[in-house]
């Protein structure tokens, strides 16, 4: 009998990371295990020096893990040499960072086309679908400006744009919203939230800060290089659930 249990878009097994440098070791990561399902929008919360930005590396397959397996739409990353690696990330992730990382001499516009080229796609961006990712992120107004005429918030979400356009099943964030001040992180955060919605694709988001977590579907806290709670978030923004739910979805369970 099939299930109708969707197969994992992620799955982390047991993964630790040793950084050495001379004769001194550090263990980042201690055995990090956990799945996520296509369509999911989980958060990465922890203390500075957990070991999220070295998880966050291992999941885009930007280095390797000391030991354990990551495998991103049942791809095993340690399966792939490196310029399978590189075409898999290309082709099904979207990076978002904390710092904006836009082209200074190219529109905002330029920024995101230069994105969709350089992913290698073989058919043309799809304009209908730009106009659509522009709308949710409230940037149609803007994509003529360069970065340096827009504020810290139009530059993340024009970052979002960028990693979006390339339909990535899976959209890896790092601290989108550490360069921003509380208005603008608040609007970034609904618009993660909202493309996650509507575009359907997998959010992981890292964070320090447990408020944007919250927006979250589900929370995985980390501590020392291990996971070590899970609960879930209120997802408040676009559930229109009352306070008495809010506080029923954010019953905590542990790992
Ligand atoms: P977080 O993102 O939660 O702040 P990190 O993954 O950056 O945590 O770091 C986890 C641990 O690994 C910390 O003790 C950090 O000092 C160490 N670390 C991170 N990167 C390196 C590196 N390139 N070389 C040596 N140690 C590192």
């Amino acid at each position: 009998m099939q299930s109708n249990t969707p197969s994992p878009i992620i799955v982390a097994e047991n993964l630790t990371k040793v950084y050495a440098s001379g004769r001194i070791q550090v263990q980042a990561l201690r055995g990090v295990s956990f799945t996520v399902d296509p369509g999911e929008f989980v958060a990465i919360v922890g203390p500075s020096g957990s070991g999220k930005s070295t998880l966050f590396y291992l999941l885009g397959g930007l280095t390797r893990a000391t030991s354990g397996r990551v495998v991103i739409d049942g791809v095993d990353f340690a399966s792939l040499k490196d310029a399978e690696r590189t075409r898999l990330r290309k082709h099904r992730i979207g990076f978002v960072f904390q710092k904006f990382n836009l082209l200074p001499t190219l529109s905002a516009l330029g920024n995101i086309e230069l994105a969709y080229e350089v992913s290698g796609r073989s058919e043309p961006l799809d304009r209908v679908y730009l106009d659509h990712l522009c709308e949710i992120l409230s940037i149609q107004g803007r994509l003529k400006h360069r970065p340096s005429e827009l504020s810290g918030g139009e530059q993340q979400r024009v970052a979002i744009a960028r990693a979006l356009v390339t339909r990535p099943a899976i959209v890896l964030a790092d601290e989108p919203t550490g360069n921003l001040d509380t208005k603008n992180s608040d609007a970034v955060l609904h618009m993660l939230q909202r493309s996650n919605k509507e575009l359907g694709q997998t959010t992981l988001m890292i964070t320090h800060n447990p408020e944007a977590a919250a927006i979250a579907g589900r929370i995985l806290h980390m501590r020392d290089g291990e996971i070590v709670h899970e609960e879930a978030g209120s997802r408040a923004w676009n559930t229109g659930q009352t306070d008495g739910q809010k506080t029923a979805a954010g019953a905590s369970a542990s790992v």
